[in-house]
């Protein structure tokens, strides 16, 4: 009589085992908060910081202009203490333009991407003295046509030298506004858009310096501060953080 052989039980090959993939479900992303609470939000924003300034040191639009170009990629600090030497002998265009291309990389070279930079300011000081008078214009079609400035420079100066109310989206206030959700787009021009179009009319003109500095200091990329949040009841984010 043949011995029964043992019944084995079926098992999926190793690799199909390792194959399978473990996905944590990812929050979905909440609908953007109303008007009421837009409203809401700035007010405490506002009453925290009512004089909001950019961190930037500048002495006029020019110096303004050259300093946000320089701060791509870095910090403010360290385009501060660039600067203070740089601007005591150059806070004109004609006088970076004395100063040439070379020396300006001298005096800027702690800072990231030094040789492109240097090379826009000098750029940027020619075309305001050849076609400017001098002078930085306030249009943005003839901001965004200087080298080293696009979108974002453009709408810092206009808005800190010149009081447009546009709102200039660099990282943090694309961070913070995906995130409470203020405006959620996938872009920082769509987020601009976004801003502009629901930021109650009082507030637009310091939206961008109180989103900045909210997302420095307390809505920080890594690891947000919730627990000392003045808007964490009106933030829809799902990942808070308690108190370490
Ligand atoms: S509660 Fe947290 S995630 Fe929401 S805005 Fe405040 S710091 Fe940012």
């Amino acid at each position: 009589m043949p011995s029964r052989q043992p019944t084995r039980t079926r098992k999926s090959p190793i690799s199909a085992r390792l194959a399978a993939p473990i996905v944590a479900a990812a929050p979905a992303t909440p609908d953007p908060v109303g008007p009421d609470t837009v409203a809401e939000i700035f007010a405490r924003l506002s009453a925290a910081n009512p004089e909001p300034r950019a961190e930037l040191e500048f002495q006029n639009p020019f110096t303004l202009l050259v300093a946000v170009v320089l701060s791509a990629q870095a910090t403010d600090r360290s385009v501060n203490l660039a600067t203070a030497p740089l601007f005591a002998i150059a806070d004109t265009p004609a006088a970076m333009l004395a100063l040439g291309e070379e020396r300006v990389r001298d005096f800027i070279r702690t800072i990231g991407l030094f040789n492109t930079k240097a090379k826009n300011v000098v750029a940027l000081s020619r075309i305001l003295v050849e076609q400017h008078g001098g002078e930085v214009p306030r249009a943005r079609e003839a901001l965004e046509v200087l080298p080293g400035v696009g979108t974002k420079t453009a709408s810092v100066v206009r808005n800190v030298a010149f009081g447009e109310e546009t709102i200039a989206v660099d990282t943090h206030i694309f961070r913070v506004s995906n995130r409470i959700p203020l405006v959620v787009a996938p872009t920082t021009d769509k987020v601009q858009a976004g801003l502009e179009a629901i930021v109650p009319a009082p507030y637009r003109l310091n939206a961008h310096h109180w989103l900045i500095l909210f997302g420095r200091y307390i809505c920080k990329a890594r690891k947000p501060e919730c627990y000392r949040c003045p808007i964490a009841d009106l933030c829809r984010f799902p990942a808070k953080t308690s108190a370490p």
